[in-house]
């Protein structure tokens, strides 16, 4: 049964997710960070609004990157870095650990914004005694908030999971889903139907009917995205089974530009109707594919989730600019194997060759037969890139392939990273590795409680300061 958000208090809360067999009858701690924000000074303006946008394995190559992409094809700078060079807000850097690692993962990255705790890589809000974290979402929406969740991944994926559930294992997707319902998410935009549909969930729910039993309007493609009325304040959005296909891919395949709506459009959909709402709004939205494409080393499909996620920051600034009561933070989670452009001699002209791809490395495994022969492969990947690549490059690729079963450019089992180094000649990319890092990401804050947080903040001081800003009660 679908709980009404209003009644969402702690103690049904608890019961919640006790049904749900989570917690086992664990106390639920109150969320207390450390190092703790100070206080608000009592005339510190108010946040009303907070806009929380995370660009997923971000690192401050890749913003680079799309920062020089975005130049050479428009003449001018990305939007986020456009207002950065502009001031007047808060800029600096995050330490991004988790409990159990240096290396983050996006599950504890997301937790320590949303509960104010590290916890261990793949868990959700919960402390290594197995205690449930109130996440962040449930504390905007007792404070009577509206809450929002955009993605261009799975709805039920990590990052926004880190906002609104508590699980121990990330992969648990169908429960996820469950607690989205009960919890009260008004908004909610991205990919990851098969986590709500009886023919694919383990326990056969219908969750998008409980959802429009909820009082949701539920829509599964671009034109019904537009079509709905601003007036339907509570929205669910589900536009693909799994994740929303690479932007790039609308290349090859058009027709996903009708059903697919932008990261840009889920966004502005998705301000429209929290933003009506009486008492604010708290919404987290995520470019998270980013981090996808750099595990695969993919540098073009990389550039377009980029550009995707900085049109959404350009959602983001123009709302903050007519409701100044609006906190807008911009940052990333983690670094995905860290791009960069290399002197290589082909840096002033390697960003241009990415006009030519035709395919993400994803689609182009997808299409591509089972143990192609030399021919197949070298025409394959001409087609898909649309460079000129020659059969002596390919070669490499081929054996880096060879022994795996299936014509695969995932990273770590399978070619990726030799194609990328194939590229490399051409791009002038280079990555570090196929994983995440350590690096410290860019943290941007713009609006009322920009100016708390330090110039190196770590990831799980984020949170107290949202509270803070929100005039919310820890
Ligand atoms: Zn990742």
């Amino acid at each position: 049964m679908a709980l009404q958000p209003a009644s969402l208090s702690r103690r049904r809360f608890l019961q919640t997710a006790s049904a749900a067999g989570l917690l086992a009858a664990l106390p639920l701690r109150a969320a207390q960070p450390a190092p703790a924000a100070p206080d608000a000074p009592a005339s510190a303006r108010r946040a009303r609004n907070v806009i929380f946008l995370v660009a997923d394995g971000m690192s401050a190559g890749a913003f680079t990157l799309a920062d020089l992409y975005r130049r050479h094809l428009c003449g001018r700078r990305c939007h986020w870095a456009a207002r950065l060079e502009t001031g007047g807000l808060h800029n600096g850097l995050m330490d991004t650990a988790s409990a159990s690692s240096l290396v983050t993962d996006s599950a504890a990255a997301s937790s320590a914004w949303g509960g104010g705790h590290r916890v261990a890589n793949g868990s959700i809000n919960l402390a290594a005694d197995g205690t449930a974290i109130e996440p962040l979402l449930v504390k905007a929406r007792r404070a009577g908030k509206a809450i929002g969740l955009v993605t261009s991944a799975r709805l039920t994926h990590a990052t926004p999971a880190g906002f609104l559930a508590n699980v121990d294992s990330r992969a648990s997707e169908d429960v996820i889903a469950v607690q989205f319902l009960e919890r009260g998410l008004d908004v909610g935009l991205g990919g990851g139907l098969k986590h709500f549909s009886p023919k694919r969930r383990v326990d056969h729910r219908d969750i998008t009917k409980e959802f429009s039993a909820a009082g949701h309007s539920i829509v599964l493609d671009r034109a019904a995205l537009l079509a709905a009325p601003p007036g339907d304040e509570r929205l669910l959005g589900l536009f693909a089974d799994d994740h929303l296909p690479y932007r790039l891919d609308h290349r090859a395949d058009p027709a996903l530009s009708a059903t697919v709506p932008t990261l840009s459009e889920m966004t502005t959909a998705a301000l429209a109707r929290l933003s009506a709402r009486p008492a604010g709004f708290v919404l987290q939205v995520e470019g998270g594919r980013v981090d996808h494409a750099a595990h695969n080393n993919d540098a073009a499909a990389l550039m377009l989730e980029m550009l995707d996620f900085d049109d959404a920051v350009a959602a983001a600034l123009a709302f903050q600019q007519q409701n100044p009561d609006t906190l807008v933070v911009i940052t990333a989670d983690h670094g995905t194997a860290d791009p960069g452009l290399i002197g290589n001699g082909h840096a002033d002209t390697g960003l241009a060759q990415i006009a030519s791809f035709r395919s993400s490395f994803e689609r182009m495994a997808a299409t591509l037969g089972t143990e192609p022969t030399l021919i197949e492969l070298h025409e394959h990947l001409v087609a898909g890139t649309g460079l000129p690549l020659t059969i002596e490059e390919v070669a490499p690729v081929l054996a880096a392939m060879s022994g795996h079963g299936t014509a695969t450019y995932k990273p770590d089992r399978g070619a990726a990273p030799t194609l990328a180094a194939v590229l490399e000649s051409y791009l002038a990319i280079g990555w570090t590795s196929t994983d995440h890092t350590a690096d410290f990401v860019g943290f941007t804050a713009i609006g009322p409680g920009a100016e708390a947080f330090p110039p190196l903040v770590r990831n799980d001081a984020v949170h107290n300061h949202l509270l803070v800003a929100l005039g919310i009660g820890r």
